[in-house]
């Protein structure tokens, strides 16, 4: 069989601990056999980070910017343990954080919907798709400690020195106070990243916050998604056969719990961190979720949801076995060569893409599973397979359907 050729390059994001080692065992046995490969290749982990002051880092970022589709690998954040198990010379930022920052984008989760890994919450038939603000609120707070009896107020100085104040309380006793923001354009970034995702899936957006608690800063989202929606949206949505959907946030928790799914949910930065855990955990493991970074000029970067899965590769690196589910890892390089050719115009390109993730979703229906699975399946008399075992047998389903 001829491999299928690509056009433009994918940035490609490598990572590290046992993620490293599935993006590797992916390549080989996945990709590279059907595929004449291009990639630019970035080595974010953490050892080449180091090396490189995280120069790395951002230079996979704005090679994204570039190119216009990324695929990462999980990587290291390093803390305290890290900076002598890796002897670092500093302690680098998150790269995700880095990159979100350079692309300026909004996160986009969904779970892997498979027969036999059921959802706790029966009704939901298609996935549910947080999209979940990344800038700003309660994570750019900043708080005091009231001590007892004054007078807190919110204070504006504008750049011409005039001051804007707000009586926040009139305190008699000790409390706390709490400040946050946000910023109008990414607020327009993240409503353009939510509304030309849900054009790209053909999906119902659905946005909800407290507009009437808070009248002017949730409100603010608010208004400022119906308007871009009217002047940019509407007649797209219109023909794509798609809504757009506002409601209160407590509103919407109760729909989400009632629906059949098959649609975006837009979250606030906080709302995005709880509700996104909510509907993972529904849906038995973040092994089985899909991640892309969408950028509001239309710039991808596919991920998995879950970490380097450290346990696992220290029993690697003891010799042990392991069974370490690489579905998300592979729907990350799958989500990036479907993107890629759409983009580039390569029909080949992402109709195998398609039929990776059906080959990995018949997989584990026909039973052949990681042990993280197993645990949690409605299915009987299944295989446990290693990491590496399930990768082939995701390869022998993919070559009986080529
Ligand atoms: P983790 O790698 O997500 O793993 C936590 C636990 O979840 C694992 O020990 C494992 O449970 C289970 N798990 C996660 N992914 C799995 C998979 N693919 N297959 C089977 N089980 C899986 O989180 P962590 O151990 O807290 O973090 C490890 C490192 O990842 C940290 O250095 C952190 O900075 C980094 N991290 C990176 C990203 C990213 O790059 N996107 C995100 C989060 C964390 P059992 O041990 O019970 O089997
Ligand atoms: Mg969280």
């Amino acid at each position: 069989m001829e491999k299928i050729k690509m056009t433009t390059p994918l940035v490609e994001m490598d990572g590290d601990e046992m993620t490293r080692i599935l993006w590797k065992m992916i390549k080989d046995e996945l990709l590279l056999p059907f595929i004449d490969l291009k990639t630019e290749y970035y080595d974010l982990g953490l050892d080449y980070r180091n090396e490189t002051d995280d120069k790395v880092t951002f230079d996979s970022a704005y090679a994204t910017k570039k190119y216009g589709v990324a695929v990462k690998c999980a990587t290291i954040t390093p803390n305290a343990a890290r900076m002598t198990e890796y002897d670092l010379k500093k302690m680098w930022k998150s790269p995700n954080g880095t990159i979100r920052a350079i692309l300026d984008g909004t996160v986009f989760r969904a779970p892997i919907q498979v027969k036999g890994i059921e959802p706790c919450v029966k009704n939901w038939e298609k996935p549910i798709t947080i999209a979940r603000h990344a800038y700003g609120d309660v994570y750019k707070g900043t708080e005091m400690k009231i001590p007892g009896p004054g007078k807190a107020e919110l204070v504006f100085t504008a750049a011409d020195g005039t001051e804007t104040r707000e009586l926040i309380h009139e305190f008699d006793s000790a409390g706390i106070i709490q400040g946050m923001h946000n910023i109008n354009k990414s607020i327009e970034s993240f409503a353009r990243s939510c509304f030309n995702y849900a054009l790209d899936t053909k999906q119902d957006l659905w946005f909800a916050t407290k507009d009437t608690i808070s009248k002017k800063y949730d409100h603010t989202f608010k208004d400022i998604f119906q308007e871009i929606f009217d002047a940019e949206y509407k007649e797209k949505f219109d023909a794509a056969g798609i809504e757009y959907f506002y409601t209160l946030i407590d509103d919407a928790v109760a729909r989400v719990m009632k629906s059949k799914g098959g649609y975006i949910w837009a979250c606030k930065n906080y709302d995005g961190d709880v509700m996104s855990d909510m509907i993972s955990s529904a849906c038995g493991s973040l092994a089985m979720m899909t991640s892309v970074l969408v950028s509001p000029d239309g710039n991808y970067e596919y991920e998995a949801a879950h970490g380097t899965v450290q346990r696992h590769y220290y029993k690697h690196l003891k010799g042990e076995e392991t069974s370490t589910n690489s579905v998300a890892t592979i729907f990350a390089w799958t989500g990036a060569l479907r993107k890629r050719g759409e983009l580039d115009n390569l029909p080949e390109l992402s109709e195998f893409a398609d039929k990776l993730e059906k080959a990995t979703i018949k997989t584990i229906e026909d039973g052949k599973m990681t042990k993280d699975l197993a645990l949690i399946t409605s299915l009987k008399d299944v295989t446990v397979l290693n990491s590496e075992n399930f990768i082939k047998a995701i390869r022998e389903t993919l070559e009986e359907s080529l």
